[in-house]
This record gives structure tokens, C-alpha cells and sequence, in this order.
């Protein structure tokens, strides 16, 4: 039998934090019909019983009632039923496909940034469905338009930007706020660029991280955007945040050049290694360089913090009495969290996915400006919304908006979160993912040959490599040349270690924990051209309320296969 590893003070779970996080979980992470009964419907109880058994994905299918037929039912059927069906029968097949869709309840679940949403937002969300109001227009939405600004107060204020002066808009997806983004700094920088689009007049570059989501890539082809030509990708630093130094000669050029840059876009917790970019030097260095130019508008400057806007609830934390009583090591990071994001108000705008670590239900996104008038320069002209009547038109920036139809769901969904939970409730939370991502951390430093890619940044994903003791004495040494690629042979180890772990991370099977592999756990440093390797590697991702220290003794116990 194994015994459980002795756990440092610094790593452990404080009794009074784990009864109180378990108190928050029982009420709003359990689909528990008796807080919330709502879940006592049969057709909700079923899914949820179906879900919470948590069994091995190839079992799934085979313990569900009658579960081969359905599959066999729900992959050939393809014609509309002719005739009506009663009400008081559910489709078994609606409850099968919402039963065994993935299931972000199971504690092993930390492939990526995908959460379990809370039980109030779920029931937010079904209130929003009920009242299916449409943004697009204060009519068609009434008191949901209310509803959504009040939310934007909140964040405004959450974050330190003015809530008279700041506004935002609920929209499809992180992706569509960073769209946003890019377009806010286009449209003030060249407004003709509406009209006669992006290659008319002046040249432009627009400048956006390495580290940077893909989003922030696909977006720019989608605006017409010269990939090749006009975009500058700045370097990223070993913690994948952005290199400051190549920023500013960037910047320097375009400005030399008389180029126009419309938009900085930046990083607030990347995807896979939680890199956070600093907005207030890059503000200060924007301001210099435009100051002393003597040029008045300057880039928007717009924060992917899709993933990491969380943080700001921390902002205002008492990190010296911890009243929460954090454990040392989730402390120290969230310290460090707490500096950084609070340079988030400092950003012209910034992406905040409610439905990524808010625990909200698809889809709940929120683009958030910190001063209103920017989206002036988003207008349409009025003569295109000719069946709106002009009288009504009032502040669901029907102009300004990318889409028509918006869906209200989301700002329900994001309100209820917020309400139930509580700042409180969130930092939690947060402060719970830390725990197990740092405690994760702690236990894979300490088996030989595993390799922690951005330790440094504290966030809730980890991602390591893992090396073959065989042929890897030192796995620090070993990253340290794939990252630097000295030597002669360096793409061949590269390819010969990352091929070791991968198939031992195929080998292994699913225990514990469900990590994935991605390609780029990490960037090899660049060469004179600005080439560069990427370095691929497992990663986990703590978001999870149900995930605690025993999945992740489990997964250790097999890391090796
Ligand atoms: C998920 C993610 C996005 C995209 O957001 P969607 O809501 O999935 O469209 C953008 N940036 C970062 C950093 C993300 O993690």
C-alpha cells in the first residue's frame, strides 16, 4: 500500500480553509436539488445522477441504460420526427447526448481552461433563457440592458477603472472581445479605415504578443490584417511574458517609420502557462514614445485577460492578516498576482470570459472599455439600422456593435455567479486552484527527470516534461540547452526527449488526473533572425472545485507509467 507523502506547512490545506471551501462547494457546486431545486426536475435529475459517476471515458457508453442502442440511435437518425411528441415524455436521446458530454464535474477533468460552471450561474442562466431578451437593442431588451450595465459597473469597479465613464459589452467569446479590442484601436487611429478599410492611406502595424492566444492571431486575418507584413509579434520573455525591451524598439521604428499603430495587445495569463504581461510599463513606454513624437493618438492598448481577470479579486485582499488563511505557497503567488493585475486598470480595454474561471455557463464574455467614448469611434453610420426606430435608440450601443442579435444569457448567467458567490466566495476559489496547482508542482519537483516549465508564473496551469533518467542526468541542464539549442545535435535530443515523454504520457492512461499534451509548453530563445523552437510537454490545468490533493497523489503514483 502506499502511504500518502509527508506535506510541507507551506503546502497544506489550512482545517478552517477546507471547511469553509467545502461549505462553498456543498452549496454551489453539487447540482444539490435541496439548495437549488430547480434540480429536482426529472429530466435535470437524470442528467445530473448520470454525471456524477464519474466513470473511465471508454465505460461511459456501456453503463448508461440501454446506452449502445442510443449511441447507435443518435449517430444514423437524420430526418425530423413528423410528428409531434408529448411533453411528458423527455427525448432519451437529448439526456444521453447531455449526460455523456464532457464532464468538467469529474475531479480528474484539468485538461485545459474549461471549468464546471456554479449551480447559481446555471440557474441564472435558465432565468436568462426564460426572459430571451435580445441586446442588440434597449427595446428588445428592456431591463436586461439594465442588468448588463449593472454588471459592468461592478467589474468596473472590481478592477479600479471609473464606472461612470467605463462601459462594456457582453459578446460571443473572449475571442470576440479581443476583436473588439484590435477594432477600437483601428477605428480611433484610422477612422477612414471604416470605409475605405485597412490599406487605404497611412501604414500601419499592429502589435501583439508571441505568448499571445491564437485569437489574437486569427483575429487580425479576419480584420484583413497583412499577417506577414504588418503585424509585429513581440519576443516573449523565458516567463512568456512580454519582452519590454523589444517593445519599445518595436514601437520606436513604427513611430521613426511614421507608421500608425492602432492597437498593443497584451497578455493576462496565457493559455498554457499563465504568463502575465506588465500593462504599466507598457503604458509608460506608449506614453514616451507618442509624448515625445508629439503624436496624439496613441495605440489602444487592450488586455487578453480572458483566463486571469479573476485575479482582480484579489486586488484589495489583506495579504498580511489572510483572512482566508491561504496556505504559504498559494500566498506567494497570488502576492505577486495581486501587483500585477492591479495595472489591469491602466488597459483601454480588457477581455474578461466569465465562462472560463467565473464558473459561468457558454457563453459569457464580457469586453470591457474603460472609457465609453472610445466606442464612438465604432459607429456606423445610422442610415445602415434603418428598422430600428430612432426614438428608442438608447444605450445598447446598437451602433457600435459588432453583431446584431446578443444574447442576454450570459450577463444573467455572469450576474447570479456573482451575486451567489460573492468576492469572497471567488477568491476562494481561486485560492483553492492555487493550492493544488502549487502542491502539484511541489510533488513533481521532487521526481528525478521532470523538467517545471514556467514555475515562476504561479498560476493555475502547470506543465512540465518529463526526461529519460537513461539518457537525462540533469533535467534542469537538459531544458536549459534545448532552451538556449547549443550543440550540434540540439534538434535531434529535442525530438528524442519529447518523443520519451510522449509516449509515456500515451502509455500511461488516464489516472487522476486528465492532463493533456501541448506543443508549446515552451519557446526556445530566439535566434538572429527571430526563428525559434517550440518545446512541447504535459500540462494540467487547476480550475476545478472537486479536484483535491488525492487526484493529484494518484496521478503521481503513475506518472511513470
Ligand atoms: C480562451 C482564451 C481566449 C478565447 O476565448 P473564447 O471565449 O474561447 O473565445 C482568448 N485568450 C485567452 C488567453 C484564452 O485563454
Amino acid at each position: 500500500m502506499r502511504t500518502r507523502p509527508v506535506i510541507p506547512d507551506a503546502y497544506c490545506v489550512d482545517p478552517g480553509f477546507a471547511k469553509s471551501f467545502a461549505q462553498l462547494r456543498d452549496r454551489f457546486f453539487m447540482r444539490d436539488a435541496g439548495h437549488w431545486p430547480v434540480f429536482a426536475d426529472p429530466s435535470l435529475a437524470h442528467v445530473v445522477a448520470q454525471r456524477k459517476r464519474h466513470l473511465p471515458r471508454q465505460e461511459r457508453i456501456a453503463a448508461y441504460p440501454d446506452g449502445r442502442r442510443l449511441l447507435a440511435r443518435l449517430r444514423a437518425a437524420d430526418r425530423i420526427p413528423e410528428t409531434s411528441a408529448s411533453p411528458s415524455s423527455p427525448d432519451p436521446l437529448l439526456l444521453f447526448a447531455a449526460a455523456l458530454s464532457k464532464n468538467w464535474e469529474d475531479p480528474a477533468c484539468v485538461e485545459n481552461v474549461i471549468t464546471t460552471p456554479s449551480d447559481p450561474a446555471i440557474v441564472g442562466t435558465m432565468v436568462g433563457v426564460l426572459a430571451n431578451a435580445n441586446l442588440v437593442f434597449s427595446e428588445y431588451a428592456e431591463l436586461a440592458s439594465e442588468l448588463e450595465a449593472l454588471v459592468i459597473r461592478q467589474i468596473a469597479n472590481l478592477v479600479g477603472y471609473d464606472p461612470a465613464r467605463a462601459t462594456g459589452i457582453f459578446t460571443q467569446g473572449g475571442t470576440f472581445c479581443n476583436l473588439y479590442g484590435y477594432l477600437l484601436g483601428i477605428r480611433k487611429s484610422l477612422p477612414l479605415s471604416r470605409e475605405y478599410g485597412l490599406e487605404h492611406g497611412q501604414d500601419y502595424r499592429i502589435i501583439n504578443s508571441h505568448g499571445g492566444h491564437y485569437s489574437n492571431v486569427t483575429n487580425l486575418s479576419l480584420l484583413g490584417v497583412n499577417l506577414r507584413r504588418k503585424t509585429i509579434r513581440i519576443h516573449i520573455t523565458a516567463n512568456n511574458d512580454m519582452d519590454l525591451v523589444d517593445l519599445e524598439r518595436q514601437l520606436r521604428a513604427c513611430i521613426q517609420l511614421n507608421c500608425v499603430v492602432p492597437t498593443i495587445m497584451l497578455t493576462m495569463g496565457t493559455t498554457d502557462t499563465f504568463g502575465v504581461d506588465q500593462v504599466s510599463p507598457v503604458v509608460e513606454i506608449r506614453d514616451r514614445l507618442y509624448e515625445e513624437a508629439g503624436i496624439a493618438v496613441k495605440p489602444h492598448i487592450h488586455v487578453d485577460s480572458a483566463i486571469g481577470w479573476p485575479m482582480i479579486f484579489f486586488l484589495d485582499y489583506d495579504f498580511e492578516a489572510n483572512p482566508l488563511r491561504i496556505n504559504a505557497a498559494a500566498m506567494s503567488g497570488l502576492r505577486n498576482h495581486a501587483r500585477l493585475f492591479r495595472q489591469l486598470r491602466l488597459a483601454d480595454s480588457f477581455t474578461v470570459d466569465f465562462h472560463k474561471w467565473g464558473h459561468v455557463p457558454y457563453t459569457s464574455s464580457l469586453i470591457m472599455i474603460r472609457d465609453g467614448a472610445d466606442l464612438k469611434a465604432l459607429e456606423h453610420d445610422p442610415e445602415n439600422f434603418g428598422y430600428f426606430d430612432k426614438d428608442v435608440e438608447g444605450h445598447t450601443h446598437l451602433h457600435s456593435t459588432i453583431e446584431c442579435s446578443r444574447s442576454a444569457t450570459g450577463v444573467f448567467g455572469a450576474y447570479a455567479a456573482l451575486h451567489h458567490l460573492g468576492a469572497a466566495g471567488y477568491r476562494r476559489l481561486l485560492a483553492h486552484d492555487l493550492q493544488n496547482a502549487a502542491y502539484f508542482r511541489h510533488r513533481l519537483k521532487q521526481v528525478p527527470g521532470v523538467k517545471l516549465a514556467a514555475e515562476q508564473n504561479q498560476g493555475p496551469s502547470v506543465g512540465f516534461r518529463i526526461y529519460d533518467p537513461a539518457l537525462v542526468g540533469d533535467a534542469e541542464a537538459e531544458f536549459a540547452a534545448e532552451i538556449a539549442c547549443v550543440g550540434a545535435d540540439t534538434d535531434e535530443r529535442r525530438n528524442r526527449n519529447s518523443l520519451y515523454h510522449r509516449e509515456l504520457f500515451k502509455r500511461r492512461g488516464k489516472v487522476g488526473l486528465y492532463t493533456n499534451w501541448i506543443e508549446s509548453l515552451a519557446y526556445s530563445s530566439y535566434d538572429h533572425r527571430g526563428g525559434y523552437h517550440r518545446i512541447p510537454g504535459e500540462k494540467a490545468v487547476f480550475m476545478s472545485p472537486h479536484t483535491g490533493y488525492g487526484h493529484i497523489d494518484a496521478f503521481l503514483a503513475t506518472l511513470r507509467g
